[in-house]
């Protein structure tokens, strides 16, 4: 089995990047990070971010606010950062707490800064086939990836486990725009054993630790794994159980160095593009 590693895409992902900043004057675009309490997973994830833009040669700042804050202030504070001419992307942690009305700030932010793909705007475009926006960064990362190994999708059966704004269903669509004929699954999915055995390509984004093994995975199969998860070693694992699909699967992206080493690139990705540094 080939292991899909995320390093080799980010590091083109990087030098791209690099190329189109060498071209540009003034100060590189930059990235406000806005995060409402101090969830760890928020947190590394806020310091990965900062870290691999910051290595690409980009800006980053970090706006938190306190888990109690009122949806009045915070939708202040928001629009103030939405409204910064030296802001090119804005990347909002979610979720936010209960008294903070997410629609409203999806409705407010500009979707040309809207980097991460929250905004109705770019949902929009997404689901309607249009490039032009920006699609959530794991949904377009799983794209780079099977695009940086030329895994073709046209025509292929594509299931993905999972269905939620972030990842399973804009991923969903990203992959009917590449012409995968796409199922997918959820809690409510009868037989997704058999579903998912019949996929020629296997996307879990279920949030749930090691539950696709080889049962799932039918021969040959290309599977990529979203998912994220602490084991009870402690160590970082994904929603599929690496070691036990090695026999069937051809290609597979493992957990760490895999989908999520490559969702930080997109950001960076997308942050030139919001900026106008960067044509595709
Ligand atoms: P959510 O919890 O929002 O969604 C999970 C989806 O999986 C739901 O649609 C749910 O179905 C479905 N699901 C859950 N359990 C099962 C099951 N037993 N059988 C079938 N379907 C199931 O998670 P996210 O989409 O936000 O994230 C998914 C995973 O990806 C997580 O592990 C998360 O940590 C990871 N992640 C990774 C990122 C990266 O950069 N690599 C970024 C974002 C997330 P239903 O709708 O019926 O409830």
């Amino acid at each position: 089995m080939i292991e899909l590693k995320g390093a080799a895409v980010s590091a083109q992902i990087k030098e791209q990047v690099q190329k189109a900043l060498a071209k540009r004057p003034g100060p590189p675009p930059k990235l406000a990070i806005i995060r409402v309490g101090e969830n760890p997973d928020d947190l590394s994830y806020e310091k990965g971010a900062r870290k691999k833009l910051e290595s690409f040669g980009l800006r980053s700042q970090s706006f938190s606010y306190p888990k109690q804050i009122s949806h009045a202030r915070f939708y202040e504070a928001f629009l103030q950062i939405n409204q910064d001419p030296d802001v090119d992307g804005i990347l909002l942690l979610l979720p936010l707490p209960a008294q903070i009305r997410f629609p409203e700030i999806a409705q407010a932010i500009d979707p040309k800064k809207d980097v991460d793909g929250i905004s109705p705007v770019n949902i929009a475009k997404v689901f309607a086939g249009e490039t032009d926006g920006f699609a959530p960064c794991t949904a377009e990362a799983v794209m780079e990836i099977l695009s940086h190994y030329g895994v073709e999708t046209a025509g292929k059966r594509a299931v993905v486990v999972g269905r939620s704004m972030v990842v399973g269903r804009p991923l969903s669509m990203l992959l009917l725009q590449q012409n995968a004929t796409v199922t997918i699954c959820h809690t409510r999915t009868r037989n997704l054993e058999l579903v998912c055995r019949d996929a020629e390509l296997l996307v879990a984004a279920a949030g749930q630790r090691k539950m696709l093994d080889e049962r799932y995975v039918g021969k040959d199969a290309v599977v990529v794994d979203v998912g994220i998860h602490v084991d009870q070693e402690g160590k970082l694992c994904g929603d599929v159980d690496f070691d036990r699909i090695r026999d069937c699967a051809s290609m597979a992206t493992p957990v760490p160095g895999g989908v999520g080493s490559v969702t930080t690139a997109v950001l960076a990705k997308h942050l030139m593009r919001a900026a106008g540094a960067f044509e595709e």
